[in-house]
């Protein structure tokens, strides 16, 4: 048997096809564009690749996009400055810094200073408790996109048994979250996990996010199971290239499982089209507009 193959690729293309018709009905009906600021300090090359894909999305969902820039010397006061500012600014409903940031600044008191309706990365702890309780939050980008995949792959998702591996703030626990809330039975696995591979073995839904390149075997997987990976590794070849694989050894994994995600073309390309859809959900809850309407 070989799995399918969950395309995200394909998958984020549907979900950003639906972010600009969600756009056309706020621009036309309710006379609102949604804008989204992305706020970059310093120079790293990864970073700035990823913020000039979020403002190309951005503008290509026919959304406003405010691209911020500071230099890698910009102080902690000077990054608060510009967030306070995209607070206060209407024509904004979404706001992202970028990290990592420069050692001299406190990440999490830059997070902590997002209004948290526009904090469109549900990194912000009022966002996180929120959606612990299970009212209404902004959910991180990554898990998100998971739940969508795994929605639209397997339909209702309760009573099945999931294993999330990591315990991160942004991928293992709002995945897990999400998962209890969808009535999963939900086991998170860690580093210090006993018998991590039968623990795997029991799961309906294995969702891997490590940073372990290919550390889960397709012996770990029970059969059918569908497999969701998160991790994205970079590996070096025998002709001296690199490679990206996943957390999850694809090759065994696909003989063993009913669907999973490749690596790369997963679950990567999901974030930035969730990152578009959490700021549909903002502008839709700042200007009480009921979301589920928007498309009839
Ligand atoms: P973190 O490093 O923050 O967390 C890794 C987690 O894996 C920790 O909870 C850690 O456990 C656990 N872990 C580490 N080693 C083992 C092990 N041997 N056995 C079991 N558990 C282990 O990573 P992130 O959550 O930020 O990211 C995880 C992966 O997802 C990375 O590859 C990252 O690049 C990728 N990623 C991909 C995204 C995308 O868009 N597709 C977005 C975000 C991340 P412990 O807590 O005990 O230390």
């Amino acid at each position: 048997m070989s799995a399918h193959i969950i395309d995200g690729k394909e998958f984020s293309a549907r979900v950003r096809g639906t972010v600009a018709d969600q756009v056309k009905v706020l621009r036309e009906k309710h006379g609102i564009t949604p804008g989204l600021a992305v706020v970059l300090v310093g120079e790293d090359p990864a970073s700035q690749v990823y913020v000039r894909n979020k403002n190309r999305s951005t503008v290509e969902a026919g959304m406003k996009s405010e691209e911020i820039k500071l230099p890698d010397t910009a102080t902690e006061e000077e990054v608060l400055a510009v967030v306070n500012r995209l607070n206060e600014d209407e024509s904004i409903h979404g706001i992202l810094v970028q990290l990592p940031l420069p050692s001299q600044i406190d990440e999490t008191a830059v997070i902590d200073a997002i209004a948290p309706e526009k904090d469109v990365d549900g990194f912000h702890v009022i966002n996180t408790g929120r959606q612990a309780v299970g009212l209404p939050a902004m959910v991180p980008c990554t898990p998100r996109g998971c739940i969508m995949m795994l929605k639209d792959h397997l339909g209702d998702l309760s009573g099945l048994n999931a294993v999330v591996v990591g315990r991160s703030n942004i991928v293992g626990k709002p995945m897990a979250s999400l998962l209890l809330a969808e009535s999963c039975t939900v086991t998170i696995a860690h580093s210090r996990t006993k018998n991590i591979e039968d623990v795997c073995r029991g799961a309906d839904i294995l969702v891997a996010a490590v940073g372990r390149p290919e550390m889960i075997k397709g012996e770990w997987i029970k059969a059918g199971a569908t497999v969701i990976d998160v991790g994205i590794n970079r590996i070096a070849k025998d002709d001296g290239k690199t490679r990206l694989v996943g957390d999850v050894e694809f090759d065994s994994a696909k003989d063993v499982a009913g669907a999973i995600t490749p690596v790369p073309g997963g679950v990567g390309p999901m974030t930035i089209a969730c990152l578009l859809a959490n700021t549909i959900t903002a502008t839709c809850r700042m200007n009480d507009i009921e979301e589920a309407t928007l498309l009839g």
